[in-house]
């Protein structure tokens, strides 16, 4: 499985996932949320909607999976990461488990190539530095049969240097 980091939109990109920091709800939100939602266009609400219907949404930590709408992407997963309350009510694991939890749904799904996000780090407020060791060391950790890329999408200048400088370490 390669690693790579980029600076950009993650909604751009043509993978086979997506990864969207969702809400349990599955709402729709602003950040990374709202900009997959406007780039993918309605179908993609419409069967989250779904999923609230039949399941009530996606807790906190686990992840779900949706078509893609406009979006080059195949398929778009979405996981709900924790908000930050101080480190701690379990939000380090829950963290984790976005990483781990999405892996496997590209996995069952015979998705090769999956995108992430830097879950939880704008709204939620997880700090930048640990969310992105967490994230990198649970990726690099996951043993994969079948996905064989997964890029780290940064958007901003802080997180892209930061996961540049842990990734060639
Ligand atoms: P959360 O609620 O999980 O914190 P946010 O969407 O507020 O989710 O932020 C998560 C990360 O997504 C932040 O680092 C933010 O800079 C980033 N982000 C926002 N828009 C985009 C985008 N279009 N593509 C990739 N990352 C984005």
């Amino acid at each position: 499985m390669k690693l790579q980091v980029i600076k950009g939109d993650i909604t751009q990109l043509q993978v086979d996932a997506i990864v969207n920091a969702a809400n349990t709800r599955l709402m729709g939100g602003g950040g990374v949320d709202g900009a997959i939602h406007r780039a993918g266009g309605p179908v993609i609400m419409d069967e989250c909607r779904q999923i609230r219907e039949q399941q009530g949404g996606c807790p906190t930590g686990e992840a779900v999976i949706t078509s893609s709408g406009l979006l080059a992407a195949k398929k778009l997963i979405h996981t709900v990461g924790p908000v930050w309350q101080g480190g701690n009510t379990g939000e380090k694991e829950l963290l984790k488990a976005c990483y781990i939890n999405s892996l496997k749904l590209a996995e069952a799904n015979k998705l090769k190539t999956i995108a992430f996000p830097n879950i939880s780090t704008g709204v939620y407020g997880y700090p930048k530095v640990e969310a992105a060791k967490l994230a990198i060391n649970t990726v690099k950790n996951y043993r994969s049969e079948s996905v064989s890329l997964v890029i780290f999408v940064c958007f901003d200048e802080e997180n892209h240097r930061l996961y540049q400088h842990l990734l060639d370490q």
